[in-house]
């Protein structure tokens, strides 16, 4: 018998072209068949050594439930994967597989990699229209956990507890759980219908939300160390870092933050019929080259009555932290990238915002980060006329939960500080993932961390 051909191209993925989907917050890929499924399924060689897995943070059993794929198994495939990764139509759609799993795979070194992540998003839908299965519970153990923020992090966290007995109770600062899922992602990329669904396996579980309440301040975490046998601190990185120049206060400048609660939390880009508005005039800016700039970019793309949208980065494409697909999709949407940009100054007329005032920039030697660092070019300055700016340049932890405690070890920028091995904080019974001790991360990475938390938690539990 001859050796099996393998295929170098993957199946793409189907999406709306980008004329038809700038005009509304529709998801833009439309997901594969299951025929497309299968064929993608079939590039997958079932490696006995499986670097894909090791690429996961959260060790999906990647080959088995491709091979299931491949067999036309769907459900069961949706199965494999929730035994390790409890929200696989979230993270199908969301996580830099090019930097984990598909990065590793072995597929990748002779042409394009199988698109684990593509896969998983379309085995995750596809269980759920055929109706998810109960998902098994230990007796329970008489414990109780508390959880700050219900992020993906926090999320993770419950699930696994609650698996195995304990009760669990997640505080939750916003009027709606899910954390960046669902205020900071925008629905063309992660539909909020979707992040709805995965987390009915919280209900069902029989964690209890309590919304509307934030630690540090309607309960301080001290509280819940009395109330509670345990915390898991997984309250996000949600204090967006601004630019200390002239011109920040005029009415028009935003952070990202704000930019995208008003428009994915409140609903604004469906204004008046939600009542939460939001101004982005006929041109708009945003600063920085992350992700969260593109989320900014696109979402402003979509809303009535802007014309130009423009992203300010001050180094080169070659160093833009977003992901390749995200940078690809703006492009083809219509935003236009100014890189080698940095802003000076923020021009304003009767309070409200003009101009940005930039100066163009060169790359010089790599700092520490090893990325080549920007310096300005003298006299080089011109203006941009912008009637919004978003600011996306970074964010960091929230201090409000740390409100009034001793004994928490807290890092230069404002994380808390935890051993790598448990996620276990300096005060006893207290532990923190996600993007609270990382900074701005990644879903899986909050995911990750959050098993790690739930293991040493159940552990430390027993031993109480
Ligand atoms: C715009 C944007 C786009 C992104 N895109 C991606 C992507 O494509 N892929 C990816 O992997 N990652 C992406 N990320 C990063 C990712 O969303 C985060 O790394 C991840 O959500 C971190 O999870 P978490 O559970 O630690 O925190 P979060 O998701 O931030 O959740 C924290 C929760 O805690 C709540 N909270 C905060 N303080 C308190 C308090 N004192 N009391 C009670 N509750 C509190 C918050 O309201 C929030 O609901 C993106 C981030 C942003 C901002
Ligand atoms: S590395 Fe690639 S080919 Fe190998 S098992 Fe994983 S997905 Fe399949």
């Amino acid at each position: 018998m001859g050796k099996k051909e393998i295929k170098k191209e993957r199946i793409p993925v189907p999406e709306r072209p980008a004329e038809e989907r700038i005009k509304d917050f529709k998801e833009v890929k439309l997901g594969y068949t299951p025929e497309l499924a299968i064929e993608e399924a079939k590039r997958c060689i079932q490696c006995p050594t499986a670097p894909c897995v090791e690429g996961c943070p959260v060790r999906v059993p990647i080959p088995q439930f491709i091979k299931l794929i491949a067999e036309g198994k769907f459900v069961e495939a949706a199965r494999k994967i929730k035994e390790e990764n409890i929200l696989p139509s979230i993270c199908g759609r969301v996580c830099p597989q090019e930097d984990q799993c598909e990065k590793v795979c072995v597929i990748g070194k002779i042409g394009q990699p199988v698109n684990i992540g593509g896969l998983e998003a379309f085995a995750g839908d596809y269980e759920a229209r055929m109706g998810s299965e109960k998902i098994e519970k230990a007796e329970p153990t008489g414990k109780k956990v508390a959880i700050v923020g219900s992020g993906p992090g926090g999320i993770t966290c419950a699930v696994d507890l609650a698996k195995l007995g304990h009760s669990v109770t997640i505080f939750e600062a916003l009027h709606e759980p899910g954390g960046v899922l669902i205020y900071g992602i925008p629905e063309f990329r992660l539909p909020n219908e979707i992040v709805h669904r995965e987390l009915e396996a919280l209900k069902e579980l029989g964690v209890e939300i309590k919304l509307n309440c934030v630690i540090g301040k309607t309960k301080t975490l001290e509280e819940l160390r009395r109330e509670f046998d345990a915390v898991f601190i997984a309250s996000g990185a949600g204090l967006p870092y601004m630019l200390n120049i002239e011109g920040l206060n005029l009415n028009g400048v935003y952070s990202a933050n704000e930019f995208l609660t008003r428009v994915n939390l409140m609903g604004a880009y469906r204004f008046p019929e939600y009542d939460t508005p939001v101004f982005a005039g006929k041109r708009l800016a945003v600063i920085g080259g992350g992700n969260t700039a593109m989320d900014v970019a696109r979402t402003a793309k979509r809303l009535k009555g802007v014309e130009e949208v423009y992203i300010i980065y001050r180094r080169s494409e070659k160093e833009m932290p977003a992901r390749v697909e995200e940078i690809h999709h703006a492009k083809e949407e219509g935003v236009i990238f100014k890189t080698l940009t940095n802003p000076v100054k923020f021009i304003g007329e009767n309070g409200w915002l003009k101009g940005i005032e930039c100066v163009r920039m060169e790359l010089s030697e790599p700092d520490e980060s090893g990325r080549r660092r920007p310096v300005p070019i003298e006299g080089s300055n011109f203006v941009i006329d912008v009637e919004t700016v978003v600011l996306a340049i970074g964010q960091g932890p929230n201090p409000i939960v740390m409100e009034g405690v001793e004994g928490l070890e807290i890092g230069k920028w404002g994380q808390i500080i935890v051993d790598p091995e448990t996620c276990q904080t300096s005060l006893e019974g207290v532990f923190a993932g996600g993007d609270v001790i990382h900074g701005g991360s990644t879903v899986i990475q909050a995911m990750g961390d959050a098993r790690k938390a739930a293991a040493a938690i159940h552990e430390y539990l027993l031993e109480k």
